[in-house]
């Protein structure tokens, strides 16, 4: 019988200052909520409202875990479905009944989860996308390609801004299509064996 003995587990423990902290702001954003909505400010207090459901939901998940790669011990929202990154060494975990596994492989997220600062690569002028001629989220031949920019700040002036824009083209096939992503100073990948030659690829050496 199949099991996945073999994969290393790691338990995630509360993490009670983030969980104190995060409660105290949902309970205060619940006292805000009701003392605007007594006042006529439904729009404030449903804004407040949501607001505070995100502070509920970081207080419910917060804790601290060991990287199974590194022992690096970090923090974060642990929850079904979360992907958990170590800062020290980068290596994915994600929470598999319970407890914190290693993200396998080829892993695909439902959407661009698996991101990388820019700060950490190369220029983008510089870099090279893995997987010529093939889907970037399944490793299939690719049937169209999406076009991403990434702008990147050259200089500041008083009355404009210098920014370069890179144009890349990420493979797809024919059922996937958002495979990649790239929003502020970030890309994203849905594919994590992507995302690990992507970063072997074009990260900067130093
Ligand atoms: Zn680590
Ligand atoms: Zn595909």
């Amino acid at each position: 019988m199949l099991n996945d003995s073999h994969l290393q587990r790691a338990s995630v423990t509360r993490s009670w200052p983030r969980t104190l902290g995060y409660g105290l702001l949902a309970v205060a954003s619940l006292a805000g909520v009701v003392s605007l909505w007594l006042n006529d400010h439904a729009v404030w207090a449903c804004l407040l409202a949501v607001f505070g459901l995100c502070a509920a939901f970081l207080s419910a998940t917060s804790g601290t875990a060991r990287c199974l790669n590194c022992g690096w011990k970090f923090g974060g929202a642990f929850h079904m479905g979360s992907l958990n990154q170590c800062p020290e060494c980068l290596t994915w975990h994600r929470i598999d009944r319970g407890n914190l596994v290693l993200v396998p492989p080829d892993f695909i997220a439902d959407t661009p989860d698996f991101t990388l600062d820019v700060e950490i690569l190369k220029s983008p002028a510089e870099w090279r996308l893995p997987w010529s001629g093939l889907c970037c989220v399944c490793h299939k031949p690719a049937t169209s390609v999406t076009e991403l920019e990434m702008r990147t700040l050259v200089s500041q002036h008083v009355t404009y801004n210098r920014v370069s824009i890179v144009r890349f083209k990420f493979g797809h096939c024919t059922p996937h299509n958002r495979g990649a992503e790239i929003s502020g100073s970030q890309i994203k990948f849905r594919s994590h064996a992507y995302w690990t030659d992507f970063y072997s690829t074009n990260r900067r050496d130093d």
